[in-house]
Order: structure tokens, then C-alpha cells, then sequence
């Protein structure tokens, strides 16, 4: 096993630029998505961090993502907007599109922004936050287009992609409560992690020729250390969360992000791969007419924090508040990079001719 490193958000965020600069985004463009990658990190899912950097790198190349694209818009309703994301960096392309449905929530007091043909997005509670931080409700749906990865309930085939939801709500005075999550027991993100030497999975995550388990491999095949690791390869799928429930919801992503957006959706034609979003957004200062919200979610987030916990070492927490934990211990410790990940985004930086930086901690 090779060792991992430790290193400041700072530091990696720096060489993570200087990785894309060189695969040729433009020096904005390199920042947002370094900076976006190591946030995730720093919130706790690494699914959606640096573990991307050689796969976004590749897709680059192969030419399924494009540098410095901005949104194009198809249909422009007022309240309603469609936007292309042209297969640019959803680092771009996102912000874009939650700034665009900001700007128009706040005309008219509610908005729907419809994204297709983004590049990967990451971590979709980044665009809650965004919202929020601008004082709007707001809450996203989002598939991936030609990604077959999570098996129906009651199968073992691949029928629908990780399907995040997010949803945000500002709260006055305190940090917004944003819940995010794949509607696969665990993202793909985190079974790669896995796979490259990090923090296991469940062991019902995964369902294999021989039922369900907690092996990457179920979705990787053979892993080899320092490649990224194929989720064509394996013979089985993951598994939606929470049975007939998750996959439904999943289905719900399909169906509204992929095939309402204009985006494509993990169904059996074969449509290029990214991402589709469906963002709704309410301006809380225009539906609430009695002017009775901030009040009644700051007291309603006091009384839900204090139910007894079963085990007092896990308190009870509000959706997001996981992630602000991690980011005060993050920005503290360094982030830790198991060594699989690490050579991983060495090997990126050999593909564009990065030099590697200066690591201080291995282990
Ligand atoms: P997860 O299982 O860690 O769940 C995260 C959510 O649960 C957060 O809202 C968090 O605040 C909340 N939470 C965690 N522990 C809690 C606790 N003890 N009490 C109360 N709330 C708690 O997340 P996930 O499903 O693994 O998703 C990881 C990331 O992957 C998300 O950011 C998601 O947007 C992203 N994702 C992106 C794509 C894409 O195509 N762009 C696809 C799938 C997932």
C-alpha cells in the first residue's frame, strides 16, 4: 500500500489549479474547479473531491468535457429558465445557472431553472448553499445522463445513475440547513474512495451476481492502484437507499432533471454523459406574508436539536451541520489523501506536466 499525505487546503487547492491549467482550462476556470473539489473534501465527501481530478483530467481530454464554456440559453420564460450547459465544467456551468435562478427568483418570487448538458456538478449541496446564502429557498434535482450505475428495487440490472437531491433553506443569523444526498445507499464517488484505499462502504451497498455486498469490485471489476477505477467493469450495481422509496426517487430524478431538462437520462438510448439539473427557488420574504419563517424555523431547528440522543457521542444534528463540523476539523488537521488517491492525481499531473508540489506529512 502506498502512503498517503497530508496537506492544507491551501496547498492542494494550489496544485489541484495548476493540474487544470495545464489540461487547459483558463486560470478562473482552474481555481473554481480546484476550489470546489477541495471544499468537498473539506465538507466531509470526498466522493465529490480530488478523487475526481484524473477522471475529470481524462474527460478533458477525451473531449466529453469542455474548458471555459459558459450556458447558453434555449428558453427564456421570465420565471422559467432553460439553460445548454455545453458540456462545460460544472464548476462553471452550475454557479451560472443557481446565480441566474437567484437573479429571477428574486423578480418574480419564485423561479425553475432547467439545466441539461452540464459536466459533472459535484456536490450538489454547493448550489443550495449559494442560494441560501442569497436568502432563497431552494432545492435541486439532478441525473446523470447515460450513467447506469444503481439497480431498481428488487434487480440486480443498472437502470438509473446516483441521482442527488439538495434543498436549502436560509436561516437568519446561523448557517443554512442544506441536506444533499445521492439516492444510492452510498455516491459512486465513495465506493471509488474505497476502492483507492479509503473508508469502506456498507455492506449492503452493492449488489454483485451473488447478491448483495460491500465489495467495490461488484462495480470496478479488478481495481488496480493508481488507475481509476471503471464502473463499466464490474458485473454488478449499486443499490438505491431506503428500498422501493430510494429508487422511486431516483426514478423522479430520471424523469425531471434527464427527460424534462432536455438532458438525457440513463435509459437505453445512448445520449453523451453529464449532468441535468431542475432547481426550483422561492423567495422566502415574498411567500411569507405573515412574516412569521425565520421565527418558526429558528425555534422549530431548536427544539429538533434537542431530542435526547440515543448515544450521547452522536448528538443530534440538522441536515448540513455534519458538513460544518468536518470543514472547522478539515481546515484544522489538513486533509488526509490515502496513498491510492494520491497516486492518483500524481498521475493526472504526469498526464499535463504538473510538477508535484512539496508534501510535507506522509504516512
Ligand atoms: P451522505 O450520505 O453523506 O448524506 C449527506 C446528507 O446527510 C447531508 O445533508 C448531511 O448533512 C446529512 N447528514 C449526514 N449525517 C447526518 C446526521 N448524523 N444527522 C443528520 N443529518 C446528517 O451523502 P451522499 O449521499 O453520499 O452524497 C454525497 C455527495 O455526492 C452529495 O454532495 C451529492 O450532491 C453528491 N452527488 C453528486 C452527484 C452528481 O452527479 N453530481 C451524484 C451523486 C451524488
Amino acid at each position: 500500500m502506498s502512503p498517503g499525505v497530508n496537506m492544507s487546503a491551501e496547498a492542494l487547492s494550489n496544485f489541484v489549479a495548476a493540474i487544470f491549467r495545464d489540461a487547459g482550462c483558463s486560470p478562473e476556470e482552474a481555481s473554481r474547479i480546484s476550489d470546489n473539489l477541495v471544499e468537498a473534501n473539506l465538507t466531509g465527501h470526498d466522493s465529490h473531491g480530488v478523487v475526481r481530478v484524473q477522471r475529470y483530467v481524462h474527460m478533458l481530454d477525451e473531449g466529453i468535457v469542455h474548458a471555459d464554456k459558459t450556458p447558453e440559453t434555449v428558453m427564456d420564460g421570465g420565471s422559467m429558465l432553460v439553460l445548454d450547459g455545453q458540456f462545460g465544467f460544472g464548476q462553471t456551468i452550475g454557479p451560472i445557472a443557481v446565480d441566474a435562478g437567484i437573479d429571477r427568483c428574486r423578480e418574480h418570487g419564485l423561479s425553475a431553472v432547467a439545466l441539461r448538458h452540464s459536466g459533472h456538478l459535484g456536490r450538489i449541496g454547493a448550489f443550495a448553499e449559494r442560494a441560501a446564502g442569497a436568502g432563497m429557498v431552494s432545492m435541486h434535482i439532478v441525473n446523470v445522463a447515460n450513467s447506469r450505475l444503481v439497480a431498481p428495487f428488487g434487480s440486480a440490472a443498472r437502470r438509473m445513475g446516483t441521482n442527488p437531491y439538495a434543498f436549502g433553506v436560509p436561516r437568519p443569523d446561523h448557517r443554512p440547513v442544506i441536506l444533499d444526498f445521492a439516492t444510492s445507499i452510498v455516491a459512486e464517488g465513495k465506493t471509488a474512495v474505497a476502492a483507492q484505499g479509503g473508508p469502506p462502504v456498507p455492506d449492503d451497498a452493492l449488489v454483485g451476481p451473488d447478491g448483495v455486498t460491500g465489495d467495490p469490485a461488484a462495480l470496478y471489476g479488478e481495481i488496480v492502484p493508481g488507475e481509476r477505477p471503471r464502473s463499466l467493469d464490474g458485473p454488478g450495481a449499486l443499490r438505491a437507499m431506503g428500498n422501493h422509496k430510494g429508487s422511486g426517487l431516483s426514478v423522479m430524478c430520471e424523469l425531471l432533471a434527464g427527460a424534462l431538462t432536455g438532458s438525457g437520462t440513463a435509459g437505453p438510448d445512448v445520449v453523451p454523459f453529464c449532468n441535468g439539473m431542475l432547481s426550483i427557488y422561492i423567495d422566502p420574504e415574498r411567500i411569507d406574508i405573515d412574516e412569521t419563517f425565520a421565527a418558526d424555523v429558528t425555534s422549530y431547528a431548536d427544539w429538533y436539536l434537542a431530542a435526547e440522543p440515543l448515544d450521547d457521542s452522536e448528538p443530534v444534528l440538522l441536515p448540513g451541520d455534519r458538513e460544518h463540523q468536518r470543514r472547522s476539523e478539515r481546515m484544522r488537521d489538513g486533509l488526509d489523501l490515502p496513498g491510492d488517491l494520491w497516486i492518483s492525481i500524481c498521475s493526472a499531473a504526469d498526464f499535463t506536466g504538473t510538477p508535484l508540489p512539496e508534501t510535507g506529512d506522509q504516512r
